[in-house]
């Protein structure tokens, strides 16, 4: 039997605010336990909730972005359920009436590029943390978590491979960090992703038995998770058995996914409005002054930058997979980018070549330079400065965009090589120094005198009787062979259009 996958996600998105959802208490991430709370957030009885219009306010930039309808009218509920982290016995949601409805984000499928419905995405207080310690008595508890504000948002069952999911995940989290509403951190917790599947013989209409998986943090685990539940399933129907509904948690040790618990149905929360806070009534007016200040998103800046530069959809979507990564990028372009007569007469005096090759050209070169070449430094880190180098972020590059422009502009006029552009990067990497200091203090420049040159491709041509021999037989190929012995010996310095000119000359 052929079965088709059926996924939905629930995603966990922690808000950006400063203080938590119903009290002034911090929302700071590792801080001493229990150090962040209040009778409030304790659930000590006699306190009462008051909203913080941050998070309303974040929720509501977030929904606008992810295409949803937002509610004039919002009703907060008590989810009510027993557990050590919810000192109050239920937790603040919305249930009946959420803030954000009906939206939808746009994912690269395998068939090419498809909308992912968003049921709704709604407003709720975190839980706190239990801690088990291995070889102590008990558990504790730890509320500095509980009361942080999350936005909880929802698909349709629309996704159909695990590879649909992570893209999803991702674009999701993509334009969530644009927006700055939350800072995407998996590992901290701030961006919680629990898919549930199900199986149905292909073509049928009904969907199968339904599991959710518990709260995953990265990628990849989501990834094996998926793949792992879909040969579970299937094996199970193929058995003849049946596939029972409940909440799983995967196993990162063992590699696979075990029951946490049966799936509990709406009913068993007994939801019903929270008495304690009045219903949010939100204006038109003020929800569209939101849609009017929203950043450009990443599909916006990502078919934009596709479209203004000629750049490939590869290197747009890498580009704007961060904010920041394709701010750089532009920047660094617009530097190599005269916009005046007088810009241009700077660049001469600065580099001393104006600006040749033409903006799509210069796009596509920083775009290899910035993807490959500086984010392979940010991963390395900083070899120099510190004994365990620690990748680095864009934002903490010492490399600007305005420096990297220079290495361009000095390779693109002739002065130095491809290879020697690499080197001078990176040890502006290592120093923060400018490209023109590196050149002449190491004197890197690009050796393009005949006379120069003529000798090194004499002592080469010297070294190489057989493979000047095989040339005069005709296998022009050996020409590639010697223009590398000449480089080669001229530390990557040799001008290889000038060597190649040389080199024919000389062996007629
Ligand atoms: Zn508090």
């Amino acid at each position: 039997m052929i079965y088709e996958v059926v996924i939905g996600v629930e995603v966990h998105a922690q808000l950006r605010t400063q203080s938590k959802l119903f009290c002034g208490c911090g929302t700071v991430f590792g801080l001493a336990a229990n150090s962040q709370t209040c009778p409030l957030c304790l659930g000590l009885p006699g306190s009462l909730p008051v909203l913080n219009q941050a998070a309303v306010e974040m929720a509501v930039r977030a929904g606008l972005a992810l295409n949803c309808t937002i509610a004039g009218s919002n009703l907060f509920a008590r989810k009510n359920y027993f557990y050590p982290d919810l000192p109050k016995g239920y937790q603040i949601s919305q249930y009946e009436a959420p803030i954000c409805e009906h939206g939808w984000i746009e994912i690269a499928a395998s068939e090419g590029r498809r909308r992912v419905r968003i049921r709704r995405a709604h407003l709720e207080e975190d839980a706190g943390k239990s801690v088990h310690v291995a070889g102590t008595n008990g558990s504790r508890v730890d509320l500095n978590r509980a009361g942080t504000p999350l936005l909880e948002i929802v698909t349709e069952p629309d996704l159909r491979s695990s590879d649909e999911v992570v893209a999803y995940l991702k674009g999701l989290r993509d334009v969530l960090m644009y927006l700055e509403v939350c800072d995407g951190n998996m590992d901290e917790g701030s961006f919680r992703c629990e898919p549930n599947l199900s199986l149905r013989p292909l073509g049928q209409k009904e969907f199968g038995t339904k599991v959710e998986l518990k709260n995953i943090n990265s990628f990849k685990f989501v990834k094996d998770a998926i793949e792992y539940e879909i040969k579970r399933q299937t094996k199970v129907l193929n058995e003849g058995g049946k596939v029972s509904q409940e909440t799983r948690l995967w196993n990162l040790d063992r590699g696979e996914t075990v029951v946490m618990r049966s799936k509990e149905e709406a009913h068993d929360y007994r939801y019903f409005p929270d008495p304690d806070l009045v219903p949010l009534k939100l204006e038109k007016e003020w929800i569209e002054g939101f849609r009017s200040s929203l950043p450009e998103l990443p599909a916006a800046r990502a078919s934009r930058l596709v479209g203004e530069y000629g750049l490939p959809e590869y290197d747009a979507g890498v580009l704007t997979s961060d904010k920041d990564l394709a701010r750089f990028f532009e920047d660094a372009v617009r530097a190599q980018l005269p916009a005046s007569r007088q810009d241009q007469d700077k660049m001469e005096q600065m580099f001393g070549v104006a600006v040749l090759d033409s903006p799509r050209e210069i796009a596509k070169e920083t775009s290899n330079w910035v993807t490959v070449e500086l984010l392979g430094l940010l991963n390395r880190g900083n070899t120099k400065q510190a004994d365990k180098p620690k990748s680095l972020t864009i934002r903490e590059s010492p490399v600007t965009p305005q420096m990297l422009a220079g290495v361009l502009f000095i390779k693109r006029t002739g002065k130095i090589s491809g290879p020697v552009a690499k080197m001078v990067l990176e040890v502006m990497f290592e120093t923060g120094k400018e490209a023109k200091e590196i050149v002449d203090e190491q004197n890197l420049g690009q050796v393009s005198d005949e006379g120069e040159l003529a000798k090194i491709i004499d002592e080469v041509l010297e070294k190489s009787p057989a493979q000047v021999a095989q040339f005069k037989e005709g296998k022009q190929q050996v020409l590639g062979f010697l223009v590398g012995q000449v480089m080669k010996a001229s530390g990557g310095k040799a001008n290889p259009g000038k060597v190649n000119e040389l080199l024919k000359k000389k062996l007629g």
